[in-house]
């Protein structure tokens, strides 16, 4: 069967499923969305958001680049962010990574990536391992040193995001976690998190 052909016949099935569990399942999520959170995790066909965390359409505002970046020059990233916290107020942010990330892999290699997107994209992981290379290169192993960069690159996208003016204004401001996924376990891992900014007092006249 052409990929086309099978796509649409698993939709078809799918629809078909979730009506018959739930008459009312489309007509509700039809009504608009108020998802829990907004997730920035990697493309990575292994790590599917919904899936991992048993949740259902509706649930999660999802952003996915290679190896989950917060990447604040960039207009589609920041279209969402902008979406999720001003307008759809999300109380969660999650920056998920996962361990063997490719994308960090390259970056933790002294071969150029010969990719010009992907060697540009990664251009802030390739500093944040510079900046680490003392306590990387302790470590024994080329996948453990994979590993912690995938560590410390959600550590470090928490943070950026808790610096950007789109979180710092927000009206209600998220919480926001950082997680990692340890593919050979199906398991998701806490990081860090940081607690929603308090709301700035109005001054008084
Ligand atoms: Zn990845």
């Amino acid at each position: 069967m052409e990929f086309r052909d099978r796509l649409l016949l698993e939709n078809r099935a799918w629809a078909d499923e979730m009506s018959a569990r739930d008459p009312e399942y489309f007509t509700r999520l039809n009504h608009g969305q108020a998802p829990d959170a907004l997730w920035i995790g990697c493309s990575d066909s292994r790590v599917p958001p919904e899936q991992l965390c048993n949740a259902s359409p509706g649930d999660l505002f999802i952003h996915r680049n290679v190896a989950n970046l917060v990447a604040d020059g960039e207009a589609g990233f920041l279209s969402v962010l902008e979406y999720a916290v001003h307008v759809l107020a999300v109380p969660h942010i999650v920056v998920c990574g996962h361990y063997g990330c490719g994308g960090v892999a390259a970056a933790c290699s002294d071969e150029p990536v010969p990719l010009a997107h992907v060697d540009a994209h990664i251009e802030p992981l390739k500093a944040l391992r510079n900046r680490h290379r003392e306590t990387l290169d302790a470590l024994n192993g080329v996948s453990a040193r994979i590993n912690r960069l995938v560590e410390l690159n959600v550590r470090a996208q928490v943070e950026r995001l808790a610096e950007l003016t789109l979180i710092r204004t927000a009206a209600r401001p998220p919480a926001l976690h950082g997680l990692v996924y340890a593919t050979d376990r199906g398991l998701l891992e806490s990081v860090c998190y940081r607690e929603p900014e308090p709301l700035a007092q109005a001054v008084p006249a």
